[in-house]
């Protein structure tokens, strides 16, 4: 399966022309953030989990439900063709009740990924000019109402993006970053005996 072996990054041709060196950099820090800290395997799992809690989910209510109301119905079980409106609805209702919860594992690792490109870079103004020069060009809302980023917010809003750009810093205060370890620095290179670099 390609995906397993290859990672393509696309970057638009509006990104390009908008984005200086710097600011385009920390964006395709951004996105190996997501590569390296193998976010699409999570994705992919978390959500896997959700949609078999949400079909139980969906199981037990049609359960209770239809037997409160088969007289009416004239069915008496999920699984009779006559239930399908019953079952597509009862799935539009949890999947919209449950809704927050992937955006909310969604926004965490958007925001890891910001923390990486940040940490890779070192370039706090970039990745915050980058922000704002996106914000200018997609016309986004800055900082949504609470409801619309919690129920259909797949990234944090880009105001507490450029709050976190502007912030974020640890390396001028000698604490730790959270991801150095998957960083290999020219000075970590340079440092190494001659021939062996892996
Ligand atoms: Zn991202």
């Amino acid at each position: 399966m390609p995906l397993a072996w290859c990672i393509i990054w696309s970057v638009w041709d509006t990104t390009l022309k908008t984005l200086g060196e710097d600011e385009l950099l920390f964006i395709l820090g951004h996105e190996m953030g997501h590569y390296v800290l193998g976010h699409i395997v999570k994705i992919i799992v978390f959500d896997s989990v959700l949609v078999l809690l949400l079909y139980y989910a969906v199981h037990l209510l049609a359960g209770r439900i239809i037997a409160r109301f088969k007289t009416r119905f004239g069915f008496n079980a999920l699984s009779d063709f006559a239930a399908m409106p019953l079952g597509i609805l009862l799935i539009l209702i949890v999947a919209l009740a449950g809704m927050p919860v992937p955006m909310a594992f969604s926004r965490y690792l958007e925001h890891e990924a910001d923390r990486f490109g940040l940490e890779l870079t070192h370039n706090n103004h970039a990745a915050a000019t980058a922000f704002v020069k996106i914000q200018e060009e997609n016309l986004g809302i800055p900082r949504p109402g609470t409801i619309i980023l919690i129920w259909l917010g797949t990234h944090p809003s880009i105001g507490d993006r450029i709050g976190f750009c502007n912030s974020y810093r640890p390396w001028e205060s000698g604490q730790p970053s959270r991801y150095e370890d998957y960083i290999k620095r020219q000075s970590d290179v340079s440092r190494q005996p001659h021939g062996s670099a892996r």
